[in-house]
This record gives structure tokens, C-alpha cells and sequence, in this order.
């Protein structure tokens, strides 16, 4: 295991005003005792604070005031010793101070390296240490919420509560098949089995749903922006944006590159897409454009569909209609500025339910409704990401969906009728792929568990 120590600057999260240089390992108590210009840390105790400056040896001056956080290992979130250096003085002095203590033979860490640590001296399971990387690469508040939730251990905990159910149930049967002298023990009935399957498979199912939500939140709301040349996607695009990074043009479809641009509105992350407008045609440029549209609109989770308010409806713009069936859209009429050339009353027709907003983007009129729209069609109303578990992992969502199909097997047996020491071995399947998921996957362990369940040493 690393025995060197590590430096780096640890901003806290949402906060701009204090950076932190963070320091762990052996080194990392004497090190920031010999620059500092106060107490003397070696003898500090744990989890104490100390106000002083960080003396840089180079210019042989004082260099920045501080306030010095001193913690001792074990106890600590890398278990190693851990002392963090306050700086009040913004970038410039959190960065002289981080130079002044690699110069000391400190390492500069490596993204994650913290956490990695504390992974790797068990003071954090695995999912804990993944929600921890979620968060180093977190792009919103919300997905950034949902990590640090996630650190909580929330998530650890639920499969934890599920995993103890099947245990139990797997260990009930157990115990009816190798003591079926111990009468004591209820017999466990297939009836009973499907109860318990059924629970901790619906369980299962809704973290595999609410997995999707998290998943938008990291990555943000596949959004496509689709509508035939003209009607106004770049500048709905630009105005999402607030920079004019697409191109608006007179000269219908000139857009033809696929241009992804990442925005917030309203706490949901949109990742936009900008698109040459799906239609069929024989140039060749505008077919690669269009040929991608549909590859978009396949992966798209929200597809903004533009109308223009100033011209009837085409065959086109039905033929849109179509291709955005099932997926969930909103329908914004663009150009309310000019002349109403649009049948309202067909389109509402053929929205059939879907929002339809109004907008003059050259006017910026309509903005506020189309972003509440956005929202709403996210939320479905007002969810507050902070109250749910979200399983936002790759991995995680993986070993899920195993888990619940182990269960489904099991489950089938249950409805043939099978032998419960069959169906067992489906349950136990379902518990391991769980066990991946916290990093606890030992098989013999299940032995212990079984024999810590009930105590059959008596
Ligand atoms: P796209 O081809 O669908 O991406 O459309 P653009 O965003 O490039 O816009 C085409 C033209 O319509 C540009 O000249 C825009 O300035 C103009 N335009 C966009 N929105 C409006 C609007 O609300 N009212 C009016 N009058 N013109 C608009
Ligand atoms: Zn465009």
C-alpha cells in the first residue's frame, strides 16, 4: 500500500470564496508543521484548528496567512493523517502554497487519489467510492446532490436491507433442508418464497427507474432540436445557451454539422443538440445531416420540436409528427412576431396532449414558458432529486438489472412449483450480484452470514 504522501487543492463543493490545499499521508503532519508560522502541529492534537502563516522557504518570507485543520489518522477520510491549509487569498495563494509543499517532497495526487485511499483502508465500500469520483466529475448541482447522497451511503444501505431479506429467506430454507429435525424453525413455503421475491424484486425495479433519471442528471437530458430549415432550432439553440456558438443563418439549412452544447435550465441539464432538420433530400451534405437527425432523435430523452408560426403547415412538419411518436416532445410555434400562417388547431390535433408554447425568440418572448415546460417534462411536477436514491453508476445499474433477472429466475421456478433448494440457488445469485455492488462478494461469506442468521451452534 502507498505509504507516500499526497498534496492537492480540494475546493469544498459549491463554494468558491476558501480553497484548501489537502495533505495525506505520513508526511503530511511534520511537512505542514516545518512551513508553518504558528503552534507547533506535531504537537497539535487531532481535529484541531490553528490559525498562522505558510512560510515559503524560497523567498524566505511569510507567504499566506491560513488556517491549518490538523486530523490523525484513523479517523479520517483516507485514514491516513490528513491536514488541510485554508487559504483566504483565492487561486494565486492556494496555488503558491500547494507549490511550497510539493517542494517539501510531498506528491501531487492524483484525481481520486483521496478517495482511492480511502477505498483501499476500507473507510469507504465501493459504491461510496464511485459516488466520490461521480462527484469529481459531476457537471450540475443536482447530479452533484444525487453523488453526494449516494456518499451517504444511502444506497449501500437499501442494498444492504434488500440483501438481508434474501439472506434470510435463502437461510430459512437452509435450515429446513439440513435440520429438518429442528421443528422450532417454521417450514418455509413456496407461498412465503414468492412473498419475499416478490417485495425485493419491486424493489429492485424502482431503483432500476429512478437509475434512469440519474443517469440524465450525470449526463445530462438528451435534448434534439428538430424542425424543418428556418424555423429557428440555432437561434432556440443560442438562446438556451446564451453564446452564439451555432450558426444562424437566412440561407435555409446551413446547419449541417450535429452541434452539442451543455445548459442548465432550471436545475435539469440539457445536453442540446442542434440538427440539420430530418427531411428528405438528395444533396448529400444535408443527407449525412439527416441520416444523424434520426440517430439523434433515437437517443434523444426530450425532443424540441420547432414550427414556424409564419408559414402552414407542410408535409414535412407531419412527417416530423410521426417520426417523433412516443418520445416525449414539446412543440414550441416560433416567430409570433409575424403573421399567423399556421393551422393552431391542426397542430394542436396533432400534439395530441404533447405542451405547445409560443415563442418569438427574436423578441425573446415565450423563453419562461418553454424552460417551465422543460422542467415539467422532466419532473413531472415538482420531484425534488434530493429525496430519492438514484443509482447513477454504470456498474451499478448493470449488476441491478442481473440481480433482478436472477430474481425473475427464481421467481419462475417458484411459479412451476419447483423445489425450494432449486429456487434457492437463484436467490443466491441475486444476492451476490448485489454484493458486487458494495464490493462484498466473498461467497464464503454467505456461510458466515448463514451462520451468524441463526445460531445453529446450540
Ligand atoms: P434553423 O435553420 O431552424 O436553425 O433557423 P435559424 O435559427 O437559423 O433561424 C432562421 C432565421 O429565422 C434567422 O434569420 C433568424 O434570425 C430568424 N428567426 C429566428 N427566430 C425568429 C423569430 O422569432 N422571429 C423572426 N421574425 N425571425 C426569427
Ligand atoms: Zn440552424
Amino acid at each position: 500500500m502507498e505509504t507516500d504522501t499526497i498534496a492537492a487543492i480540494s475546493t469544498p463543493v459549491g463554494e468558491g470564496a476558501i480553497s484548501i490545499v489537502r495533505l495525506s499521508g505520513e508526511q503530511a503532519i511534520p511537512v505542514t508543521a516545518e512551513l508553518f508560522q504558528g503552534k507547533d502541529l506535531v504537537e497539535a492534537d487531532t481535529h484541531t484548528i490553528h490559525y498562522g502563516k505558510i512560510f515559503d522557504p524560497a523567498a524566505n518570507e511569510a507567504a499566506e496567512e491560513v488556517m491549518v485543520t490538523v486530523m490523525r489518522g484513523p479517523k479520517t477520510f483516507t485514514r491516513e493523517d490528513v491536514v488541510e491549509i485554508n487559504c483566504h487569498g483565492g487561486m494565486v495563494a492556494v496555488n503558491r502554497v500547494l507549490e511550497i509543499v510539493l517542494e517539501k517532497g510531498v506528491r501531487i495526487a492524483e484525481p481520486g487519489e483521496f478517495t482511492k485511499r480511502a477505498f483501499l483502508h476500507g473507510r469507504i465500500d465501493l459504491s461510496q467510492a464511485e459516488a466520490v469520483m461521480d462527484v469529481i466529475r459531476s457537471k450540475t448541482d443536482k447530479a452533484m446532490s444525487v453523488a453526494l447522497k449516494q456518499m451517504d451511503g444511502r444506497l449501500s444501505e437499501l442494498i444492504g436491507r434488500l440483501r438481508q431479506e434474501l439472506l434470510e429467506t435463502v437461510a430459512h430454507v437452509e435450515v429446513n433442508i439440513d435440520y429438518p429435525e429442528y421443528d422450532d424453525v417454521e417450514e418455509m413455503s413456496n407461498d412465503m418464497m414468492q412473498e419475499k421475491t416478490k417485495e425485493v424484486h419491486g424493489e429492485l425495479e424502482h431503483l432500476l427507474q429512478v437509475a434512469k433519471q440519474g443517469k440524465i442528471l450525470r449526463e445530462g437530458l438528451a435534448t434534439a432540436i428538430i424542425g424543418r430549415p428556418n424555423v429557428g432550432k440555432s437561434s432556440l439553440m443560442n438562446t438556451l445557451v446564451q453564446e452564439n456558438k451555432a450558426i444562424v443563418t437566412e440561407v435555409p439549412g446551413t446547419t449541417r454539422d450535429i452541434i452539442e452544447e451543455y445548459v442548465n435550465v432550471r436545475g435539469v441539464p440539457l445536453r442540446l443538440v442542434d440538427t440539420a432538420g430530418i427531411r428528405e433530400t438528395e444533396d448529400i451534405v444535408e443527407k449525412i445531416g439527416v441520416d444523424r437527425s434520426r440517430e439523434v432523435l433515437q437517443d434523444a430523452d426530450l425532443v424540441l420540436f420547432v414550427l414556424n408560426h409564419n408559414e402552414p403547415l407542410t408535409e414535412e412538419d407531419e412527417k416530423l409528427f410521426e417520426a417523433v411518436q412516443g418520445l416525449d416532445y414539446i412543440v414550441i410555434v416560433n416567430k409570433t412576431d409575424l403573421e399567423q400562417q399556421l393551422d393552431l388547431d391542426k397542430v394542436k390535433a396533432l400534439a395530441n396532449g404533447k405542451p405547445i408554447i409560443t415563442t418569438s425568440l427574436i423578441r425573446e418572448e415565450g423563453i419562461d414558458q418553454l424552460e417551465s415546460a422543460i422542467a415539467k417534462t422532466f419532473f413531472a411536477g415538482d420531484v425534488d432529486a434530493g429525496d430519492m436514491t438514484y443509482v447513477s453508476n454504470v456498474r451499478h445499474i448493470q449488476l441491478l438489472k442481473q440481480a433482478k433477472q436472477a430474481l425473475e429466475d427464481a421467481m419462475g421456478s417458484l411459479e412451476m412449483d419447483m423445489p425450494l433448494d432449486i429456487v434457492q440457488i437463484d436467490v443466491t445469485r441475486t444476492w451476490e450480484f448485489l454484493g458486487e455492488i458494495v464490493g462484498d462478494t466473498a461467497s464464503d461469506s454467505l456461510i458466515d452470514q448463514l451462520f451468524s442468521q441463526f445460531c445453529l451452534g446450540k
